[in-house]
């Protein structure tokens, strides 16, 4: 079987070089090409003998994405079909912002969550990906921007639960921000959970990214019902997780609460967050339902989320509303199908 370049570290592929009897350093410039000229061939790795490049061709693979089809929202978003090679559908999203992009990638096809509020849910677990084609997301937004290097945030937020395929988004996520990889600064990648507890752990251990936990709910019963997750992992041992997360200085968790009306909008709900989350290094995202075809459930009126924010920042939390982008092309959080036609 060919070896897939994107998907070894540093020192898996000068391994793989030297095994095959060629100086370590051909490491260093092969990743180059891929990961910061963004090269999709042996061919364009012109400081490479062409000897060299035929043997690569045979014995090693590039995994390339197939874009599909790429729609772009009145506000500017992008959202991304990728095909993969076996045919399962994935999507990623580029948010411009004022001075800066952000791209949100998946980390599976489908989802085994089961999150009611989500679309992804819906379509139920395809498979995970590979460390390859999770940075290919990556490589391709920057190849079809003006200007690549305003890509400056990668965010865990799109298709697929990232702890639920932890080696791979690992492997992706080293790539990503090393310096001999695509060199994304640490602190500008975010991986968000729905709070798998044994693989948050290791997380903390392992990768030192920044940590964003979809929460959507205050208290057990609403969390079991919204995220059924949540009977395996129950508030009570997220939030241990949480305290024990190794969080470099000044650093903060992000807690993500969908707001949905009549179901966790309430000013209880609200204080009881704040209890939650009491003494914690936490910061606040509210995110307004959006709604789609697969829920029958509704965002709140603005008032009522006004309501809900004043209340946590009146104890004394940061928390921001988060503004929905790219909804007319089905673009924003839970949106996501990987469909190619939209309904
Ligand atoms: N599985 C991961 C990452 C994907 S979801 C996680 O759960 O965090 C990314 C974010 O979108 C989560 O915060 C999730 O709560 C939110 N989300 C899902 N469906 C949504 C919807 N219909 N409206 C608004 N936000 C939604």
């Amino acid at each position: 079987m060919k070896v897939d370049l994107k998907g070894l570290d540093l020192q898996e592929t000068e391994q793989w070089f030297t095994g095959l009897g060629f100086e370590e350093y051909r490491a260093r410039q092969v990743r180059q090409w891929l990961f910061k000229r963004l090269v999709n061939s042996f061919e364009q790795m012109t400081n490479l003998s062409k000897d060299l490049r035929g043997i690569l061709e045979h014995k090693a693979r590039i995994t390339q994405l197939e874009n599909i089809k790429t729609q772009v929202s009145s506000d500017g978003t992008k959202k991304y079909l990728f095909r993969l090679e076996d045919n399962n559908l994935i999507e990623s999203v580029l948010i411009p912002e004022r001075d800066h992009d952000t791209l949100c990638i998946s980390s599976q096809a489908g989802c085994a969550m089961g999150c009611k509020f989500c679309l992804t849910a819906n379509q139920g677990f395809r498979r995970n990906l590979t460390p390859s084609e999770i940075i290919d997301q990556v490589i391709q937004a920057k190849r079809s921007l003006n200007n690549p290097d305003r890509l400056k945030n990668i965010v865990f937020m799109g298709m697929g639960e990232p702890l639920a395929n932890f080696d791979a988004v690992k492997k992706a996520l080293k790539n990503i921000v090393h310096d001999d990889g695509m060199n994304f600064s640490k602190r500008r990648v975010t991986l968000s959970t729905c709070g798998l507890v044994p693989p948050l752990k290791k997380l903390g251990n392992e990768i030192n990214v920044k940590l964003a936990v979809s929460l959507n709910a205050a208290d057990d019963k609403t969390r079991n019902m919204l995220m059924p997750i949540n009977r395996e992992y129950p508030l009570k041992s997220l939030l241990k997780a949480c305290k024990e997360f190794p969080l470099p200085k000044g650093e903060r968790i992000t807690f993500e609460y969908i707001l949905i009306k009549e179901v966790n909008d309430r000013d209880l709900d609200a204080l009881r967050l704040s209890e939650l989350l009491s003494g914690m290094r936490a910061k606040i995202n509210l995110i307004p339902l959006n709604p789609h075809r697969g829920t029958h459930m509704n965002p709140p009126s603005m008032e009522r989320i006004l309501k809900f924010q004043d209340i946590l920042i009146k104890k004394h939390f940061t928390t921001i509303i988060r503004k929905s982008r790219g909804r007319d092309i089905g673009a924003a959080c839970g949106q996501l199908c990987g469909e190619q036609e939209d309904p």
